[in-house]
C-alpha cells in the first residue's frame, strides 16, 4: 500500500526507494488482547471515515457542477482539471480534508488507542478506496466487518507512536521489539541470515504491523484467537541480493501466456515452461472443498433455493444464511489452503523470477491485458496469476539495475507477425505452430514470438524483417531444442497445458489410431468427458502426428 501512495504523489518530492522484511512477532496472551483491541478501535474508525467520505463523495457528484464538468471534453485538459479540483475543494474530498476529517473523528476514546498519526495513515487509506471509486476504478468501497476485522496497520516514521526500535542487550545480543502504547511486541530475527541482517542495518522508515490467521490456535506462533502476528518494517534503499542470484547481460524475450511462458534469450538457451504447474493439485483441492461447502450451505439453508435448486433472490425481511459448524470448519480448511496456495505461488514465481534475471537483464515482452484474460481464462489466470509474475520480474530486474520493457501488443502483433515475409496473419488460439509460406517454421508459436520480442527495439516496437535474418539462423536450432525439451518432460509426465502444442505423455496415447478410446467415459465417469486434463484426447487429435495441435478446443 505504501508504495502506491508514493506513486500518486506529485512527483516534485523525492522517492526513495524502499523495501520490505518482515518479521514476526511473539505476543503473549494479554498483548494479543490489547494489540487486538486497538486494532478493532483501528476498524471502527477506518469504517466512519469510509462512511463520512463516502457521503462528501455523494454529494459531490450529486452536484450539477460535477455534471458540466464531465461534460468538458478531454481534449480541454487544464479547464477540466481545474472543474473538478474546484469540485473536489468545495467538497472536502482530497487526502488533506480527510487528515482534518480525522482530527474530528479521532475523539476522547477512539484517541487511547490511535495515535494521531495511524489516524491519518487510516484517513489516507480511506480516501484512496473513495478515490478509486470517484475516479471510476472501483465501483464500491468495502467497509470493514467485525468477523473479518482491520489486518493492518501502519505509521508514517518510525520514532513516535508504532515503532520498531532494536536493542543491545546483555552478552551483545541485539533484539527487536515493535513498541505500542505500553506493548512491547518482540521480533524473532535471524541474525544468520543475511537478508535480515542486511535488512536490519538499513535505515526504517516506518512499520506496519499485520495480522494474519492461522490455520488454528495450535498453529505455530498463533494466540489463543488463532492469529500470528507480524511486522512489516519499510526501509530504505536496495533490497539485498544473495550471492547465488547474480544477474546476467544478455537480452530476454519473453512470452508470457495464461498457464505458460516461453524464454527466448538472444545468447543462452530457449526455454519453453508450464506456469506453477506444481499447483495445480492443491488448486483441485481447494475446488473439492468449495464444493463441499455449497452442499453445506444448501443442506442448511433449503428455504433459500427454489424448487429447481436455484438460490432465491434475496427479499427484504428473508432470514438469514446459517452456516452449521462443519461449514464453518470447510471454510476455514478452505482459507488456509488458499493462503498455504499463494505462498507457493510466490515461490514458484520467485525461482522463475531469478532464472530469468540470472540470464539478463534486459527484458522484452508484450503488454499484456490482464483485464481480458480474467474473462477470458479465470480458472487458469486465478491459478498462475501472470501479473504478480510481470511485477515481481519487474521489481527483481529494477533492482538489478536492468529494465523490462513492456511493448504494447496492438502495434507490435508479434503472434501474427512473420518476419520472413512481414506479413501480419492472425492465428485462431488453436494453431500452436506458426508455419508461413515463405518457409519459416514450423515453429512453436510463443517460442517464436518470444524470439521476436528479444530481438525487437523496445523504443521503436514494429517489427522488421531486415532485423531478425541474421539471428534467425542461430534461434531456430535453439526453439526447436526448447520444444524438443518440453515434449521430453511431458513424455516423462509433467503436466503441459495444451498451449504449448505438445500432444498428451506418450504412455497414455491410443495403441493405434483409428480405434476407437472407450477410456475417457471409464477413466473419469463423473467428469464431462475431453474437458478435463488427463482425459485422452481423440485419435483425431493426433492427425499430423508429432505437429498437430488441430484440437478443436483451446483448453486451458
Ligand atoms: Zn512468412
Amino acid at each position: 500500500m505504501g508504495n502506491k501512495h508514493t506513486e500518486e504523489r506529485k512527483p516534485s518530492k523525492t522517492k526513495t526507494p524502499t523495501f520490505l522484511l518482515e518479521l514476526p512477532l511473539v505476543a503473549d496472551a494479554g498483548q494479543a488482547a490489547r494489540v487486538g483491541g486497538h486494532l478493532e478501535v483501528g476498524r471502527q474508525f477506518y469504517n466512519a471515515m469510509l462512511s463520512a467520505g463516502q457521503r462528501r463523495l455523494r454529494r459531490m457528484r450529486a452536484d450539477p457542477a460535477w455534471q458540466e464538468a464531465r461534460a468538458i471534453p478531454r481534449t480541454h485538459k487544464q479547464e477540466r482539471r481545474a472543474a473538478f479540483s474546484a469540485l473536489r475543494e468545495r467538497y472536502g474530498f482530497s487526502e488533506y480534508a480527510f487528515h482534518e476529517l480525522a482530527k474530528e473523528l479521532r475523539v476522547s476514546w477512539l484517541a487511547e488507542h490511535l495515535d494521531a498519526v495511524l489516524a491519518q495513515t487510516l484517513a489516507s487509506r480511506a480516501y484512496h478506496a473513495l478515490n478509486r471509486v470517484c475516479v471510476g476504478m472501483a465501483k464500491r468501497v468495502r467497509f470493514k466487518s467485525k468477523s473479518r476485522g482491520l489486518d493492518s496497520i501502519e505509521n508514517k516514521r518510525n520514532d513516535t507512536g508504532m515503532r520498531f526500535v532494536l536493542q543491545t542487550q546483555d552478552k551483545g545480543c541485539r533484539q527487536g521489539y515493535l513498541l505500542w502504547h505500553d506493548d512491547q511486541l518482540r521480533a524473532l530475527i535471524d541474525w544468520d541470515d543475511p537478508v535480515v541482517s542486511y535488512s536490519l542495518s538499513q535505515r526504517i522508515k516506518y512499520a506496519r504491523l499485520v495480522r494474519r490467521r492461522a490455520s488454528s490456535p495450535r498453529a505455530q506462533g498463533a494466540d489463543s484467537e488463532g492469529e500470528r502476528y507480524v511486522v512489516q518494517l519499510v526501509l530504505t534503499g536496495l533490497p539485498h541480493h544473495k550471492p547465488k542470484h547474480t544477474a546476467g547481460t544478455d537480452t530476454v524475450g519473453l512470452d508470457l501466456g495464461p498457464t505458460s511462458i516461453a524464454i527466448v534469450p538472444r545468447e543462452a538457451e530457449a526455454r519453453l515452461e508450464p506456469l506453477c504447474a506444481e499447483l495445480r493439485p492443491d488448486a483441485r483441492a481447494i475446488r473439492r472443498l468449495q464444493r463441499k461447502m455449497e452442499r453445506q450451505r444448501r443442506a442448511a439453508n433449503p428455504e433459500h433455493y427454489d424448487e429447481r435448486g436455484r438460490a432465491k433472490k434475496r427479499a427484504k425481511g428473508a432470514p438469514r444464511w446459517k452456516q452449521s459448524r462443519g461449514y464453518q470448519a470447510s471454510r476455514r480448511r478452505k482459507a488456509t489452503k488458499e493462503r498455504r496456495l499463494a505462498a507457493h505461488r510466490k515461490s514458484l514465481h520467485g525461482q522463475l523470477v531469478h532464472q530469468i534475471v540470472a540470464v539478463g537483464h534486459k527484458i522484452v515482452t508484450e503488454k499484456i491485458s490482464y483485464r481480458g484474460w480474467q474473462k477470458r481464462y479465470g480458472k487458469s489466470v486465478g491459478r498462475c496469476a501472470p501479473g504478480m509474475l510481470i511485477d515481481h520480474l519487474r521489481r527483481t530486474v529494477a533492482s538489478t539495475g536492468g529494465t523490462l520493457h513492456e511493448v504494447p501488443t496492438r502495434s507490435t502483433k508479434l503472434s501474427q507477425y512473420c518476419h520472413g515475409c512481414g506479413r501480419f496473419v492472425k492465428k485462431p488460439l488453436w494453431q500452436r505452430w506458426h508455419q508461413c509460406p515463405c518457409g519459416i517454421g514450423p515453429v512453436q508459436r510463443d517460442l517464436y514470438s518470444a524470439f521476436l520480442a528479444a530481438y525487437l527495439d523496445p523504443a521503436d516496437p514494429i517489427p522488421s524483417c531486415a532485423r531478425y535474418v541474421v539471428p534467425w539462423e542461430g534461434a531456430e536450432a535453439r526453439l526447436r531444442a526448447a520444444h524438443e525439451r518440453a515434449t521430453q518432460r511431458a513424455k516423462e509426465g509433467q503436466v503441459v497445458p495444451r498451449s504449448m502444442g505438445i500432444p498428451r505423455a506418450g504412455a497414455r496415447l491410443p495403441q493405434s489410431p483409428s480405434e476407437p478410446t472407450p477410456e475417457p467415459v471409464v477413466l473419469a465417469p463423473s467428469r464431462p468427458a475431453g474437458n478435463v486434463e488427463g482425459t485422452l484426447r481423440t485419435p483425431r487429435d493426433y492427425a499430423g502426428g508429432v505437429f498437430s495441435a488441430q484440437s478443436p478446443r483451446h483448453h486451458l
